[in-house]
């Protein structure tokens, strides 16, 4: 809740005026409690989730040639019962396992300086310390994840997200609940080590969801504006984690690509790489040849 009970009194407290965003900040928080700022994040999470996979799910039932052709596996089809279930198991976790834990870490994020009031952050705030989220995440997401496939943890816990050897957009939280509390350290460490405005902290939990959605999402798109992102994995590289399954020893980064290039785990994906383009080379090789005989 902010110390300030008028915009005027806002501008006197920071001895300037507001920017718009900072006026609309003010009048959406000015009378709520910061626990209930903090309780946003759980609401997010659940529609974020619920509506951002929309696109591909209707991707899936169309069938569609022209999006077919983007499919990493074309194929392997979903049918709507399928993915109505994922839907409905992960929203279970989410309501059963990590709102209530999300509810509870309120205390932890008071702690750590998340802050609420004026002013917001600059653009340039907002951008390192998501850059950072990012990195954070993709390096300590990277080595639990490798843990996650020793025999025992993939056999008791990671092979609940494994199930989906051809993933899409809704299975990307669909992991056993135990993987989703574990890998939710990742996330927050982040936050934790460089902590910033509640704004930033929403923004990055959106951003993330959303990065693994389209991770997940089983089609690669040459547009997508993704591929801009230096480093970045994006969805066939992740593909060919779920596709060679509970013995991949490769590709295990959350984000982008260069722990799997430091570590020596993006082998087989690049060894596939090279395999399906020597296999296009010679296929297009044999159509030339064909036609100048
Ligand atoms: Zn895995
Ligand atoms: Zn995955």
């Amino acid at each position: 809740m902010l110390p300030y009970h008028t915009l005027e009194g806002a501008q006197v407290a920071l001895g300037r005026g507001l920017t718009l965003a900072e006026t609309i900040w003010f009048k959406y928080s000015a009378n709520k409690p910061d626990f209930v700022l903090h309780c946003h994040n759980t609401l997010f999470l659940c529609l974020f989730y619920s509506i951002a996979p929309i696109p591909f799910v209707l991707m899936e039932l169309s069938g569609y040639e022209k999006l077919n052709k983007h499919k990493i596996q074309p194929s392997v089809k979903r049918s709507f019962k399928e993915m109505f279930k994922c839907y409905k198991d992960v929203m279970e976790t989410f309501v059963i396992a990590v709102s209530p834990l999300q509810i509870i870490s309120y205390p932890t994020i008071k702690w750590i300086g998340i802050r609420t009031g004026l002013s917001l952050p600059s653009g340039w705030e907002l951008f390192w310390q998501l850059f950072i989220y990012f990195v954070i995440e993709d390096f300590s997401n990277y080595w639990i994840h490798r843990m996650l496939h020793c025999k025992w943890a993939f056999e008791k816990i990671h092979k609940v997200h494994h199930e989906y050897v051809a993933p899409i957009g809704l299975s990307a939280p669909y992991a056993h609940w135990a993987e989703i509390i574990i890998l939710g350290i990742p996330s927050f460490l982040g936050p934790a080590l460089v902590p910033g405005h509640i704004t930033t902290y929403w923004l990055w939990f959106i951003l993330r969801q959303l990065e693994a959605i389209e991770t997940h999402s089983g089609y690669d798109f040459p547009w997508s504006p993704t591929k801009y992102i230096p480093f970045y994995g994006g969805p066939a590289y992740h593909d060919y984690h779920h596709y060679v399954g509970g013995k991949s020893q490769s590709n295990f980064a959350s984000v982008f690509t260069y722990c799997d290039y430091i570590y020596g785990t993006h082998k087989g994906y690049q060894y596939r790489k090279q395999m399906r383009k020597k296999n296009s080379t010679d296929t297009f090789i044999a159509q030339n040849y064909k036609m100048d005989g």
